[in-house]
């Protein structure tokens, strides 16, 4: 009895207004009441997996994923550059969680890490 529909693009549209609002909510509570932040960011993160909706690079650098805050460089955002890997280094002061993005405009990286098969 189980209908299973790939969600319309409607849906889709829907859910990601509803989760950028999350997020600017996410974002005016940060200073003021971090636990409600969290509520709002963990909403918006189950409603882009649920829909599969991107929340958009710039949010996604802006989410912590590990601890669910909206991250404001000055106050919970320490924004680094490290010339010898040519990345920006993006620390949670929160959690200590660490994401490295390449210096803009600049394609290049190879790390070990990163496949180039696929
Ligand atoms: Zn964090």
């Amino acid at each position: 009895m189980s209908k299973r529909k790939a969600k319309p693009k409607w849906i889709k549209e829907i859910a990601k207004k509803r989760i950028l609002s999350l997020l600017e909510q996410a974002k005016e509570t940060v200073f003021s009441n971090s636990d409600r932040t969290k509520r709002y960011v963990e909403l918006a993160l189950a409603l882009s997996k649920k829909y599969n909706v991107s929340i958009g690079p710039d949010w996604k650098k802006h989410v912590c994923k590990n601890c669910h805050t909206v991250l404001i460089e000055g106050f919970n955002l320490q924004v680094r550059t490290s010339k010898k890997t040519g990345t920006v280094i993006y620390k949670c002061k929160e959690c200590g969680a660490v994401k490295r993005y390449p210096y803009k405009g600049k394609v290049f990286i190879k790390e070990k890490t990163l496949n180039t098969t696929h």
